[in-house]
């Protein structure tokens, strides 16, 4: 980051890797005990891992990750688990909810504890790109679905309740009503018999 600059009492500004961004933030006061600026923000611009750190961190401290738990018993996760398919950096699950009643829903995770967009290396990229595809087919082999959608939120105003990064896989259907539906708990051996029905449709 080269440089920072205020736009009003909401927003900063900045520059990194010759891009410039501009980031509504919360607490400017948090922000400026930070980073120790106490003058013209351009002659103290933070990095960027603690200004990006600054503006979105939900976890709190003590916080008992539940996707970590299970990205440290890979490869070879509990039946529970409903684990998909693992990968070297990325693994996919059945969640513990579905949406609408859509069911075979998945998510695609960092085997690393990550938080959210604002964090997830570049790098991972492929990898993410490689299980959602995969994910896909699966889903039209296993289920039969029409469409697949994603979707991935960030911080409580973008949905986000688990504070490890995670992107949606949905099958689809003509008018299933997955926007507006209902977040509804699968029994745990809905979730077994599904990453099951996945795992052999994968191959
Ligand atoms: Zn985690």
């Amino acid at each position: 980051m080269r440089a920072l600059s205020y736009l009003g009492f909401r927003k900063l500004r900045f520059v990194h890797a010759g891009v410039w961004y501009t980031w509504p933030t919360p607490d400017l006061l948090t922000l400026s005990s930070l980073t120790g600026n106490r003058g013209t923000p351009q002659e103290h611009a933070p990095p960027w891992d603690l200004l990006v750190g600054s503006l979105m961190k939900n976890a709190p401290p003590s916080y008992e990750c539940p996707f970590c738990r299970i990205a440290e018993t890979l490869p070879s996760p509990t039946p529970e688990a409903a684990v998909v398919l693992v990968d070297a950096d990325v693994f996919a699950l059945v969640p513990t909810h579905h949406y609408a009643g859509i069911k075979g829903n998945c998510l695609v995770l960092p085997r690393g504890h990550y938080e959210n967009v604002l964090d997830i290396p570049d790098n991972l990229g492929s990898e993410f790109f490689r299980a959602t595809r995969r994910l896909a087919h699966a889903m039209r082999n296993a289920f039969r679905c029409e469409g697949i959608s994603t979707r991935q939120h960030n911080g409580p105003a973008g949905d986000q309740d688990v504070w490890h990064f995670h992107l949606h896989v949905f099958p689809r259907y003509s008018n299933d009503g997955l926007h507006a539906g209902q977040k509804v708990p699968y029994t745990n051996e809905e979730r077994i018999e599904l990453a099951a029905s996945l795992r052999v449709a994968l191959r």
